[in-house]
């Protein structure tokens, strides 16, 4: 490599359908001395099939204060590294934002790659057509850690992302459900660019009984979305504030402020439903 190049490249590596890498992705990897990876014994046959023989040096969740001072030891040698995960994009509820950081304080380059990354597929084929999303990723696991998690996420009006493992799906889903109401849609996409992908779409009240329907639909990988919280009527809403507020005993012009400030309903329309109320 030149000695402009000197960098590490974060390079996305496919979810499951090998003819998803790009061309550039498997130039860096085939120039590039040294590939940092989540798991060498699962990247390697991996990397071998892209023509890559760069030696490998093990960037895990437990490793990666050591991985970062090995890439920067690499990077002062003038030897370029390419950051690679199991699947799709480092960092990305997975290995790399900790190593891409201490690379890059120590004055070096890190180019991104475009590429795979289960969250973007799934947004692209979920047509649930909201322009915003959070993307949340893995949910704790405890029960209690969980639905204080989704507690803080029931009133947001942007699509859900969450990801899950095959043993949790079930008990995801109900969790979803008891916090967020049968309303909402929620898109299960399954094994995806993989042989059996599927990506079912249904009302959240459903989403249990079609999971526990056949054993295959609770096999693989998972990305769950959901759609965001339903635009609250701000007259309805401004409405039902000023009431209690009038119901206090708060005098016509301060209720009428308040509930326009809390709720964002007209302030004049407000004013003139207080009148009335107040008779
Ligand atoms: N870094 C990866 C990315 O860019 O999407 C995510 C890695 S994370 C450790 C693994 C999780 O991603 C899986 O449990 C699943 O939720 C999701 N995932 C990965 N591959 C998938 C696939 N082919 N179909 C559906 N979900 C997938």
């Amino acid at each position: 490599m030149t000695e402009e190049a000197l960098a590490l490249y974060v390079v996305p590596t496919p979810l499951g359908h090998l003819g998803d890498i790009t061309q550039r992705a498997i130039e860096i990897l085939r120039q590039v001395p040294w590939v940092a990876a989540e798991d060498t014994r699962h990247s390697g046959p991996l990397l071998r099939h892209y023509g890559c023989n760069a030696r490998l040096l093990a960037a895990h969740q437990h490793n990666e204060e050591d991985a970062a001072q090995q890439v920067v030891a690499r990077l002062a040698a003038g030897e370029s590294v390419a950051l690679v995960v199991d699947a799709g994009t480092p960092g990305i509820s997975d290995p790399g934002a900790r190593l891409v950081a201490r690379v890059r304080a120590a004055g070096y380059r890190v180019v991104p790659l475009p590429g795979p990354c289960a969250a973007v597929v799934a947004l692209s084929a979920g047509g649930l057509g909201e322009a915003q999303f959070l993307f949340y990723g893995f949910l704790p696991s405890k029960a209690g850690a969980r639905s204080e998690a989704l507690r803080q996420l029931t009133h947001l009006p942007w699509t859900l992302v969450f990801y899950e493992a095959p043993h949790r799906i079930v008990e995801t889903v109900a969790a979803l459900a008891e916090a967020f109401g049968p309303e909402r849609t929620l898109v299960i996409a399954r094994e995806l660019t993989k042989l059996f992908e599927s990506i079912h779409s249904c009302p959240l009240g459903e989403a249990g009984d079609w999971l526990l329907a056949d054993d295959n639909r609770q096999r693989g990988e998972f990305v769950l979305l959901l759609s965001g919280a339903p635009p609250v009527d701000d007259r309805a809403e401004g409405a039902r504030v000023l009431k209690l507020l009038l119901d206090e005993g708060l005098p016509v012009s301060q209720a009428s402020r308040l509930a326009h400030l809390i709720t964002g309903a007209g302030k004049k329309a407000l004013y003139q439903q207080a009148l009335r109320l107040k008779g």
